[in-house]
């Protein structure tokens, strides 16, 4: 199979037709290897339209999901990125070739040590792993230019308010566990909030002190 055949169609039928027009998230998507990210069992439908699994009952993301959610923060290339749900590393490996520095939160540590591989093969060095419960943010290193949380919450997790900068930009998946709505939110110069509804989302459950209650299952 010819990855860079996959992925370049991938990047037009799947990113572009749907409406994604930051030039460096097309770009970037262009370049990033996600076979590379999933079992060698799978590679062949890494370039699918579809989230996959990857172990320990998670998934790597949809690509137009990675792809939106990146686009809906705007990033230049200066900022600091905090991501909660490292996965496989792919949106990771994105965010790290759109901003300047990403620190990303995982709770399992065999995703974490897996996805940090990957990013060392690739010589992504901008990127900090921490095994932890990401919902209650990476206090240290706040505040953030942008967060991107990967997996559904039941509501906006104070935490990510508190560390998000004037101007900064969250976006996550607010609703059940099962189906979600994807949510920005930026943080306005005289302290506010602007919240906006982007689009409907599946993501796996976020599960920690500000998430939803570990069942064992997700
Ligand atoms: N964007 C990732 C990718 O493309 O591979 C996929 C992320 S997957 C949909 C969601 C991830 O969030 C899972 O790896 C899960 O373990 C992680 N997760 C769930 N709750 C978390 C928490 N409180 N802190 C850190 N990670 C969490």
């Amino acid at each position: 199979m010819d990855f860079a055949i996959a992925r370049r169609r991938m990047v037009e039928q799947q990113i572009v037709a749907r409406g994604v027009t930051d030039v460096r998230v097309i770009e970037a998507m262009k370049n990033i290897p996600r076979h590379l990210f999933v079992e060698v069992g799978l590679q062949a439908h890494a370039y699918s339209d579809s989230s996959l699994p990857i172990g320990a009952k998670q998934t790597i993301s949809q690509p137009y999901m990675v792809a939106a959610m990146s686009a809906a923060l705007e990033l230049q290339g200066h900022e600091r990125i905090l991501e909660v749900g490292t996965g496989s590393g792919y949106q990771t490996a994105l965010l790290a070739k759109l901003a300047k520095r990403v620190y990303s939160v995982e709770r399992i540590a065999i995703l974490a040590g897996r996805a940090r591989k990957v990013l060392d093969q690739l010589q992504l060095s901008n990127v900090n792993i921490k095994i932890a419960d990401g919902t209650i943010g990476w206090k240290d290193q706040a505040p953030f230019d942008g967060i991107l949380v990967a997996a559904g919450s039941p509501e906006i997790p104070l935490s990510y308010l508190e560390q998000l900068d004037v101007g900064g930009k969250l976006v996550l998946p607010v609703g059940d566990r099962d189906q979600q709505i994807l949510v920005r939110v930026i943080r306005q110069q005289d302290g506010s909030f602007k919240k906006e509804q982007l689009m409907g989302c599946r993501f796996v459950p976020l599960i920690g002190e500000q998430g939803w209650e570990d069942e064992g299952n997700g």
